[in-house]
């Protein structure tokens, strides 16, 4: 469960509904085979959300 992928921008993890807002790991409506996965989409997703969000201008 969580944010759905679709509303959410995959370059940069930010929310295509609230601008300002990312989102990384389980908040958001993926799952993955157990095996490492699970912590590799917190892992990239949190590192995406974290550089865009730094880059932001306001
Ligand atoms: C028992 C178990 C085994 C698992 N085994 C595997 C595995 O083998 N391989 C794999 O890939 N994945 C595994 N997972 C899944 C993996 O652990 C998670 O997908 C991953 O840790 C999610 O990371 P996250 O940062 O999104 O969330 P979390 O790791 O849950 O981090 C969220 C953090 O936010 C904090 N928090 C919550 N509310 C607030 C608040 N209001 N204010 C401030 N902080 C707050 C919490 O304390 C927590 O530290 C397992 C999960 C469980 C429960």
């Amino acid at each position: 469960g969580g944010v759905k992928v679709g509303e959410i921008n995959p370059n940069t993890m930010e929310s295509k509904l609230v601008k300002g807002l990312y989102f990384a790991g389980e908040v958001i409506d993926v799952d993955a085979y157990t095996g490492g996965f699970n912590l590799q989409i917190a892992w990239a997703t949190g590192r995406a959300a974290g550089f865009a969000a730094a880059k932001r201008d306001e």
